[in-house]
């Protein structure tokens, strides 16, 4: 069934983009055949790095494997842990399993990310690090989180897959930590034509180091192999192609927020919905990777849309935790537990049109007219 407001819309996106594009994708395949660490995955990082604000972004094959060498290349390992969330895609935490390490999760607030006033108490002698999610396009309480994580010389690590441009006091996500993950899977802000990922830092020696890592361990110079590596380096075709997106992040910025607006001036005041407009919102500047709404009757209010023609995504419906191959179910969250049965994300994507969020707005109010 082809959904009247689909949640997300590759083929829109990409026809809005083909004239900027096929030249991009002529020049690096038929007229270079650049396809592994050529130029453009240089120029792209390079971009990147600066958008962001830090020394270093370094591309790879995926946003996992950006937060699995932000941990494996810092050292941590067997012994150690790292404290982390449940409420997050099951990457954040198999990057800490996939290391030798021990997650260690913590309950959410409101705002579905981090508590982070529950790390304290979570810290043990064998704690490493701290690794934050900016879940939906907002940024953690990296105020706190920070403070603490220098009280007690933590490396925090910030899986800021959902968050690119996204700001807290004014300072980007992905720029507090010693490293950093984004994700360039196509659903997320900014998406790649297949997977991709980067890792930002301002060390260095951990940006050489990564460098080797996605390559094998070889320094391409020399000819050395330096020690055992991965192969998990960006396409260079998928670099060119981002790398010529990314003018329109901040137009693409702009447009997410103004579809939230929409969405929280047009749902405000239904019972039994809460809206992710949180207290304190001064101090964040969100990018709404997700728009996701808490809702009454949730499993019938999806029903209901989907009948509707609206496509909706429930992100999760089972918290990391309780899925039982993962062993992790003797940890208690009951604010991620209890967000986990009425979370849903409406659609959001830079191709809906105004009246295709008019007709979303229309159709919630309906289901809770009804119910
Ligand atoms: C998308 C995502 C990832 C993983 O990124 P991939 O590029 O798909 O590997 C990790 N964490 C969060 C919170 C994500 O949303």
């Amino acid at each position: 069934m082809a959904y009247k407001v689909p949640f997300v819309d590759y083929p829109r996106h990409n026809r809005h983009l083909m004239k900027g594009l096929m030249p991009v994708i002529r020049d690096v395949v038929f007229n270079r055949a650049d396809f592994i660490l050529r130029g453009d995955l240089k120029q792209f990082e390079k971009t990147f790095a600066q958008f962001l604000g830090v020394r270093h972004a370094v591309g790879l094959n995926s946003g996992t494997d950006a937060l699995f060498l932000s941990l494996y290349a810092a050292g941590i390992g067997r012994g150690d842990e790292v404290i982390t969330v449940a409420h997050t895609f099951v990457a954040t935490i198999a990057a800490v399993v996939r290391c030798g390490a021990k997650p260690v999760l913590v309950d959410i607030k409101e705002d579905f990310n981090m508590n982070v006033d529950l790390i304290e108490k979570a810290i043990t002698s064998r704690t490493r690090a701290v690794l934050p999610v900016h879940l939906n396009g907002r940024v953690c309480d990296m105020a706190k989180l920070m403070g603490i994580a220098r009280k007690h010389r933590l490396m925090v690590v910030e899986d800021a897959a959902q968050a690119l441009g996204a700001t807290f006091n004014g300072q980007k996500a992905g720029t507090f930590g010693f490293s950093s993950c984004f994700s360039l899977y196509p659903a997320k802000l900014l998406g790649g034509i297949g997977d991709g990922g980067v890792l930002a830092t301002n060390s260095d020696r951990m940006a050489q180091h990564v460098r080797y890592l996605r390559d094998h361990g070889q320094k391409r110079e020399t000819g050395d192999v330096l020690f055992y590596g991965f192969n998990t380096r960006l396409d260079n075709l998928n670099a060119a192609v981002i790398h010529a997106k990314m003018r329109y992040l901040p137009e693409w910025i702009k447009r997410r927020r103004e579809i939230a607006g929409r969405c929280q001036k047009g749902l405000a005041g239904i019972p039994g919905l809460a809206l992710p407009h949180f207290e304190g919102n001064r101090k964040y500047f969100d990018i709404y990777q997700n728009y996701v709404v808490r809702a009454r009757k949730r499993d019938e209010l999806v029903d209901f849309l989907s009948r509707k023609g609206v496509e909706t995504l429930v992100s999760w419906r089972k918290p990391v935790h309780k899925h039982k191959g993962l062993k992790l179910s003797h940890f208690k969250l009951p604010v991620t537990e209890q967000i986990s049965k009425e979370v849903v994300s409406l659609p959001m994507n830079t191709e809906l049109t105004n009246q295709q969020v008019a007709y979303v707005i229309k159709c919630v109010h309906e289901f809770y007219q009804k119910n």
